[in-house]
């Protein structure tokens, strides 16, 4: 199995393209947060510890996610590439992955870096919106549903991300200049940062390019 840790702030469009490259076959995509949602929606033990911190844009402790990004990757040994999304987010998270890795074994192919102006980032987030019952993702700007309002997947009535609202988005920000940021020197040091300039449109031929540079 190979690793390719994606970093970017929200609203960089790293679930979009991770969802996206996860249609190759041998790509997973493992999203930290959707791992987090799925538990809080189950209810598991790990879930009800870390809503309360989901919901005010906080981060979970570091040991919860990487215990449960271990449980996936011992249950899914088998994938070829894997795009972790989300994980790391704390430079003791990357310390945490690092040994992880090394003790199963795994290679660090590399980190890739979608960079994106702050004011592209608020505008992008604000134009969120997720359907509940099925889980499928849209933007008044950039991937706007058919029907006003209505899921493109089932018809469900859209929603507003709790923790996308516009005060708990500053914060995430700050969270994620304060507890992420750090993390593309961490990779650069290492010689693993590919940065790519995502604030654009048709970032895929970008990223294809970066992956393979990666893979090589
Ligand atoms: P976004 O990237 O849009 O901020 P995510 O879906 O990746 O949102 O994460 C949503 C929430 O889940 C985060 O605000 C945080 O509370 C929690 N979370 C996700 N990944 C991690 C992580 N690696 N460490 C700590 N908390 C995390
Ligand atoms: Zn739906």
């Amino acid at each position: 199995m190979n690793v390719v840790i994606l970093l970017g702030a929200p609203g960089s469009g790293k679930g979009t393209l991770a969802a996206e490259l996860a249609r190759v076959p041998g790509i997973r995509h493992l999203s930290s947060g959707d791992l987090l949602r799925g538990a809080v929606k189950q209810g598991t033990p790990a879930g009800l510890q870390a809503k309360a911190y989901m919901d005010a844009g906080n981060l979970v402790p570091d040991a919860l996610i990487a215990q449960m990004v271990e449980e996936v990757l011992d249950a899914d040994p088998a994938t070829h590439v894997l795009l972790l999304d989300g994980f790391p987010r704390t430079l003791p998270q990357a310390d945490l992955l690092g040994d992880l890795l090394a003790r199963k074994g795994v290679h660090l192919r590399g980190a890739l870096l979608l960079e994106v102006p702050d004011d592209v980032l608020v505008a992008r987030i604000a134009g969120r919106r997720v359907c509940p019952a099925c889980g499928a993702t849209f933007n008044l700007a950039t991937l706007p549903p058919k029907r006003d309002g209505l899921c493109d997947a089932c018809g469900a009535p859209l929603a507003i991300r709790k923790d996308d609202d516009p005060a708990t988005v500053r914060h995430r920000l700050d969270v994620y200049a304060r507890e992420t940021f750090p993390l593309i020197d961490y990779y650069r040091r290492r010689g693993l940062l590919h940065a790519v300039d995502a604030s654009g449109h048709d970032l895929e031929p970008k990223i294809e390019a970066a992956l393979r540079k990666i893979h090589d």
